[in-house]
């Protein structure tokens, strides 16, 4: 039975790859296109990490394992407790692995803290706490630094390099040499049968960068020739040169997959969305949030925040918070790390609930045809792309705790990283996609496998019938015929599994409090 062999580049999209695979600067990305078949994977809907990498892991869109955004979000409470990998609730391929005592490596996958209980051995990525165990077993961190191998975590936060590109991308290459090191010494040293690989660079420099690789963006003829974007290049050659690396260890029968779980477009224009819903008329900042974060303030809160936010490896993803009057607000940001969701103040759902849920539709009418009609003031342009209601987009399990309403950033914006209501991007030059990358080579796959976009969703079923290990979970997306064959995928139709138990364990109560304590003691949390 062939094994399957991934690595995601976060973020990764082919309209920044490929003027590089044109150039010829990345050939082991090439030489797998070549050997096999490449396409765009469809992220889900909000398109980032914390929403996308469960849907990896489970199959799932989101409204069937409830990970919407960084802070987790339960009915009738305002927690901002950082979503782990307890949050994601809905059974994750692992524990089918598991199941089937399918030997698993995985590394830096965002939301695979506290690590999960695997057959194999894992090292947990996204928002890692530096005061606990972030492997499994939990001496995976020792055997690396014995063998001179270790992992270092969080890190590219990339808003606290504000304007010092070259200490990023210096510790962009630092990482990701230190990690590549690790991994091949997991491989090495694992009888594996899965192994899942996450790099993290592409996201966090492109976030800031982008402009330098990204075509679409209007600065690029210009800055694609400057010399930072020589060094940002070489990121991307370590990357394809860990790659090869990695590709060296599979076996000419695996499935090897490379993949992203969004893709990326250039932003020169970035909102805040409770200042646009404010602007709108409706949410209302309090009076004593004015006060304590008044302009004279931000400079240091932001230092402070930095300081925090890296210490959570949140990157700078949530904006900082402003004391909302609850009373005299209709709707509110619900997505705040990337700001694609609202959701109305219903009353009887929220803890301060306004809007009579009898007025539902026609308050929910109300907001979108406003924010379908907002005009960005500077530019005359409309900034979303589309709004949506959350029916269009979520039938899951848990859709009740979705935004009321989703929007897609218009090309050259980003919904959130701004401070005003709307203004010039500053430092962030690119944000999320859903359009993301996928290669994928083995004998069964051919040139034009990937023809027809696939989604992400489809990974965790197409991976598992790659494998030959039944599933106890009814995915939303498919297993790919093109890719492990009609006979493993007719085979995996059949078979399920019971149930796993999950051998995961959230944050305690104790550690809860502890995070929490931290984001409020800086003025973060109401
Ligand atoms: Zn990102």
């Amino acid at each position: 039975m062939g094994r399957v062999l991934l690595v995601g580049w976060d973020g990764a999209d082919w309209r920044i790859l490929d003027p590089m695979l044109e150039q010829g600067l990345l050939p082991n990305v090439q030489a797998l296109i070549d050997r096999g078949a490449r396409g765009v994977l469809r992220s889900t809907t909000p398109n980032h990490s914390w929403a996308a990498w469960p849907s990896f892991l489970t199959g799932l869109e989101p409204s069937n394992h409830g990970v919407y955004d960084i802070f987790e979000r339960e009915i009738g409470q305002r927690r901002n407790l950082p979503v782990t990998y307890g949050s994601i609730k809905a059974t994750t391929m692992l524990s089918d692995l598991n199941a089937a005592g399918a030997t698993t490596v995985m590394t830096n996958l965002p939301l695979t803290f506290p690590p999960p209980r695997i057959e194999g051995k894992i090292v947990a990525g996204g928002v890692l706490p530096k005061w606990r165990p972030f492997t499994h077993p939990e001496g995976v961190a020792k055997e690396l630094d014995d063998a001179g191998a270790p992992f270092p975590i969080n890190g590219m936060s990339w808003t606290t390099f504000r304007n010092r590109p070259d200490a990023l991308l210096q510790e962009a290459v630092d990482l990701t040499r230190a990690r590549t090191k690790a991994n091949l010494h997991l491989l090495d040293t694992t009888d594996w049968r899965f192994a899942s690989l996450i790099y993290v660079a592409t996201d966090r420099l492109q976030h800031c960068l982008d402009k330098y690789v990204a075509p679409d963006h209007p600065r690029y003829a210009e800055l694609s020739k400057d010399p930072l974007a020589g060094k940002l290049r070489d990121v991307y050659r370590l990357l394809d040169d860990a790659l090869g690396q990695i590709l060296d260890r599979a076996r000419d029968d695996d499935l090897v997959l490379f993949v992203s779980d969004h893709g990326f477009q250039s932003c020169t224009r970035a909102l805040h969305m409770d200042r646009v819903l404010e602007h709108l008329g409706f949410l209302r900042f309090s009076q004593a949030s004015r006060a304590v974060f008044g302009p004279m303030q931000w400079g240091r809160m932001r230092a402070v925040a930095r300081k925090v936010y890296d210490k959570l490896g949140l990157h700078g993803r949530v904006s900082l918070p402003q004391s909302v009057n609850w009373q005299k607000t209709m709707a509110y940001t619900s997505v705040r790390s990337t700001g694609e969701g609202v959701s109305l103040n219903l009353a009887g759902r929220e803890p301060e609930g306004t809007v009579d849920p009898a007025d539902y539709e026609t308050v929910r009418d109300k907001i979108m045809d406003a924010l379908e009609g907002f005009l960005d003031p500077e530019t005359g342009q409309k900034p979303f792309r589309r709004v949506l209601r959350r029916e269009e987009v979520f039938t899951g399990r848990y859709a009740e705790t979705a935004p009321d309403i989703l929007m897609e950033p218009a090309p050259l914006y980003s919904l959130t990283h701004a401070r005003s209501m709307a203004e010039e991007a500053d430092w962030l030059s690119g944000d999320h996609r859903p359009e993301g990358v996928i290669a994928a080579a083995s004998p069964l796959v051919s040139r034009d496998a990937l023809a027809e976009p696939a989604l992400l969703v489809d990974m965790a079923p197409t991976i598992l019938a790659a494998l030959g290990v039944p599933t106890s979970v009814e995915h939303d997306g498919r297993v790919l015929p093109e890719l492990v064959g009609q006979e493993a995928s007719v085979a995996a139709a059949g078979a399920t599994s019971a149930e796993a138990e999950r051998g995961d364990e959230g944050l305690d109560a104790d550690e809860a409090a502890e995070v929490e304590e931290h984001l409020r003691g800086l003025g973060y949390l109401e």
